[in-house]
């Protein structure tokens, strides 16, 4: 029931218990004052009637039956206000008590305490209102805890590769180590990693604040597949791994912006490089789906279980820690990628059927018209 409707029945049960109150309050007491005021006047009558006549007796009789009336009348009005107070004392508190309850959990929530929760009384808007304030609770719950490790996750990141530095650069000023390229080599790779990172980290806040500038523009599905694969194929070669294109022979456009769908292409294609063994094979491809082009880059690598499929978006998520540290993956492109197809309301998703049996990565883009 709406809380309106409610608050419409309550206000109705108070005035029909206060009326109920005073009427039976008048029935019950009237026929008492009424007999107690007769009783006083029946000397007074005898006398009247004999000495000064029906008008007096009338004027008598009016005056003190007005009495009665306005003595039960009273009463009856006290007990109903009484009757009635409590009720709407009731009806009151259970309406204020979940708003008092509401204003109270976010103080809380202001000082910081997000575990805090309502319990949801009833089926109206007040209702409606607490199943809300622990929707929003919830939800700030996990943008603190979000917060919090992303923070853990960056000190992290950021601590590996500096560590490296600080041992190399050790071991030189001891003299343990010797001046040789190879060791420069080496921290110039850790610097090199640190700079991935803070260049991804930028990337990253970008793309979760919004900020992503994109240029969309009639873009031809085809160019944009040879552009990026036509970049990344010495890569390829290099690690002994095909890389197929999958086109179809007709030429289509979509709307989109063409260095960033190159960089999606692009971050695809690196982790199918990087997680496919030499020997395999990697298939990048449009097909029209509707009012839509699907893009796909397709690979025989190590494959995915179903579990990581749905968090490889994540940011920092990565299926095999040590390993993909120790290739320079951080686990940010895809969730830089996701935010960049996401802008336009596109879609960015992958499927594997399981370990050893390769993956496919997909996303959306609209056709231009
Ligand atoms: P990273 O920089 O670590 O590659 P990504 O966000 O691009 O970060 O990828 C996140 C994780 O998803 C990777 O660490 C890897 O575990 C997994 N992954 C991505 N692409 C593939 C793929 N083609 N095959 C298997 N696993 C993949």
């Amino acid at each position: 029931m709406s809380l309106g409707r409610k608050l419409f029945i309550s206000y109705l049960v108070v005035i029909l218990v206060g009326a109920l109150v005073m009427g039976v309050s008048t029935l019950s007491i009237s026929p008492v004052t009424f007999a107690r005021h007769v009783e006083s006047m029946r000397d007074m009558m005898t006398s009247m009637m004999m000495n000064t006549g029906m008008e007096q007796l009338e004027l008598e009789l009016n005056n003190n039956f007005r009495q009665a009336i306005n003595s039960t009348l009273i009463i009856a009005t006290a007990a109903a206000t009484v009757a009635a107070s409590i009720v709407s004392a009731y009806v009151t508190r259970r309406i204020a008590t979940p708003i008092q309850q509401t204003v109270l959990a976010s103080e809380r929530i202001a000082d910081g305490h997000y575990e805090e929760r309502l319990p949801v009384y009833s089926d109206d808007e007040l209702g409606d209102l607490t199943r809300s304030f622990n929707r929003m609770a919830a939800a700030l719950a996990e943008t603190e805890a979000v917060r919090q490790q992303l923070i853990a996750d960056i000190s992290h990141e950021l601590k590996t590769p500096l560590a490296g530095i600080q041992a190399y650069m050790e071991g030189l000023l001891d003299r343990v180590m010797e001046p040789t390229p190879e060791t420069f080599e080496q921290v110039q790779r850790e610097a090199g990693r640190l700079q991935r990172l803070v260049h991804d980290l930028q990337e990253l806040s970008r793309a979760e604040s919004d900020q992503i500038k994109l240029s969309i523009v009639p873009c031809e599905a085809t160019e944009l597949v040879k552009a990026t694969s036509q970049w990344i194929h010495p890569q390829f070669e290099d690690s002994g791994i095909e890389l197929r294109l999958d086109l179809p022979d007709k030429s289509i456009t979509v709307l989109a912006d063409h260095d960033h769908i190159r960089q999606v292409l692009l971050n695809l294609l690196g982790n199918a490089l990087q997680y496919t063994p030499t020997g395999g094979q990697v298939t990048v491809g449009w097909g029209q789906r509707g009012g839509a082009v699907r893009f796909f880059v397709r690979d025989t690598g190590i494959g995915l279980v179903a579990e990581d499929l749905e968090h490889i978006f994540l940011r920092f998520y990565r299926v095999d820690k040590s390993r993909a540290r120790a290739s320079g993956g951080s686990g940010i492109g895809l969730t830089i990628s996701q935010a960049i197809i996401r802008a336009p309301n596109g879609r960015l998703w992958a499927e594997s059927a399981g370990l050893g049996q390769g993956s496919t990565f997909l996303f959306t883009l609209p056709l231009a018209v």
